[in-house]
């Protein structure tokens, strides 16, 4: 029943990633009457608030505990808010429906679903699928957890697009109300993550599943054969697999830099941007969803040749005198940049690692960058842990590694020039601190920038100088 005019609607968590807001103004142009919740005061959600000033239908509860809502006829959900909280209790209670941003844009799009989950490589699995569809000449929209509603836009969707979402476990746990999964679903891993909303495993994973279990059997379900853990997962559509490790099952088995259509006997062998073996998966899990999608190989060739790779996740910024400058400050924990440093194992890395401490264990990460690194520079909390743990390492026989460790920094700029001043031809410099950045920085978004813009600083530093 999408009769919106003149409803009382409540939306509870606004938030900063534009979901919120989307959500809000999309339901204001419809006639509703908002009142909008949030735990968090006017001063943190500024951004959000800005992009609704001029809607004067829209009245705010924010800063507060509430556990009454105010009369309403549904309640519209944030995906960040657990589903314990006392405002979902009081909903139940009164009967008031709940829906999500994900769920109305749902059941307004006409159009055929691409959608990705997983707990690594989302972001970068969704954003590889749309340059492919771009690059086959298709209708697409890119939208969901990758920080695009596509609420606003729903209206200029036709029954021939292509829609391609990247889908947290809290969107597919809210899919689960209507009973919906896309035509093509695919799963890149699996490994426990937010234990703080889904409180366990089961739930996580039942979550995630929503995926696949609405589909029909024309659809497709694609998953990742090297992770044991999804070859049980029961699915609806067709299943499509893909990995590395050699099977008989694999519908897509990547060899070196070459992926193999092993049913169609077929070798594609793309120019890929984008470093690691984490992301020739990534590309495999994108080849397959678009191969059932129908795209001609050749789209698929120019597709992945066009995908730059997303900001901050082992993102290439420049080369400088023979030097190559990666950003990865997305990596905020161990095993990310553990992943980086295998992408380079070839060459020499030049590291920027540590942070603010989230108490993780880092013993893996300084093996790693013992293994790894020609040199790094220790920042942030972690930095001392960091130090000590590979200063301890190196004291062991089996141990022989010729890292330059660098004394704690004192900032981010210190950091850097270190950093530059252990390089030389040919060295990787790499921003991936398998920590999370608060402290020096608001965000990894923040930490990023700064790393790009001190890039090109230097080189205009040294144009100046010559
Ligand atoms: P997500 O959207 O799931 O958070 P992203 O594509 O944004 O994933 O990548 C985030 C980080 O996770 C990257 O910087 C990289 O270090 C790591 N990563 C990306 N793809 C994979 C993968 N397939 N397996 C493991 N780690 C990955």
């Amino acid at each position: 029943d999408f009769e919106l005019k003149g409803r009382l609607i409540t939306l509870l968590g606004l938030g900063r990633f534009g979901g919120g807001v989307a959500a809000v103004r999309y339901l204001a142009a419809q006639g509703a009457q908002i009142t909008v919740i949030d735990g968090k005061d006017e001063a943190s959600l500024t951004d959000s608030l800005q992009q609704l000033e001029s809607l004067s239908q829209v009245k705010y509860q924010l800063g507060s505990e509430t556990h009454e809502l105010p009369k309403t006829d549904l309640l519209v959900v944030n995906p960040a808010i657990p589903p314990c909280h006392p405002l979902l209790k009081n909903a139940e209670e009164l009967q008031i429906p709940v829906t999500s941003e994900m769920e109305l844009f749902w059941q307004l799009n006409p159009a055929r679903v691409i959608g990705v989950t997983g707990s690594n490589g989302k972001s970068t699995t969704t954003a590889m699928i749309h340059a492919i569809m771009q690059a086959s000449g298709a209708r697409c929209w890119l939208g969901g957890n990758i920080g695009i509603s596509l609420l606003p836009v729903v209206d200029q969707i036709q029954p021939d697009d292509w829609v391609i979402l990247e889908l947290s476990s809290f969107q597919l746990e809210a899919l689960n109300r209507i009973q919906a999964s896309p035509q093509i679903g695919v799963v890149t891993n699996f490994s426990p993550n937010h234990l703080d909303w889904h409180q366990t495993v089961e739930h996580y994973r039942e979550s995630k599943q929503t995926i696949f279990r609405w589909q029909t059997q024309n659809d497709f379900s694609i998953l990742n054969a090297d992770e044991g853990e999804l070859q049980n997962w029961s699915a609806a559509g067709k299943v499509v697999r893909y990995g590395a490790a050699p099977d008989t099952q694999l519908d897509l088995l990547i060899k070196g830099e070459a992926f193999e259509l092993t049913k169609q006997n077929y070798t594609i062998l793309p120019h890929l941007n984008v470093p690691g073996m984490h992301n020739r998966m990534n590309a495999a899990a994108a080849i397959a969803a678009c191969t059932c999608a129908s795209v001609e190989v050749a789209a698929i060739q120019v597709g992945l040749k066009n995908f730059e790779g997303l900001p901050h996740r082992l993102q290439f910024v420049g080369e400088f005198l023979e030097r190559r400058f990666y950003n990865d400050s997305l990596a905020t924990t161990p095993e990310s940049a553990i992943c980086a440093l295998d992408a380079f194992k070839d060459c020499p890395i030049i590291l920027l690692a540590g942070g603010s401490d989230k108490k993780v264990d880092l013993t893996d990460f300084a093996t790693q960058i013992l293994k790894h690194s020609k040199a790094t520079a220790l920042m942030g909390e972690t930095g001392p842990v960091l130090s000590e743990l590979m200063y301890n390492l190196k004291e062991r026989s089996d141990v022989n590694s010729s890292t330059v460790i660098s004394p704690q920094q004192t900032s981010f700029e210190a950091a850097f020039d270190w950093a530059i001043r252990q390089s030389g031809p040919g060295d990787v410099i790499l921003l991936s601190p398998g920590c999370a950045s608060y402290g020096w920085f608001s965000s990894f978004v923040e930490r990023g920038e700064r790393f790009v813009k001190l890039f090109f600083e230097l080189n205009a530093r040294m144009r100046d100088s010559t």
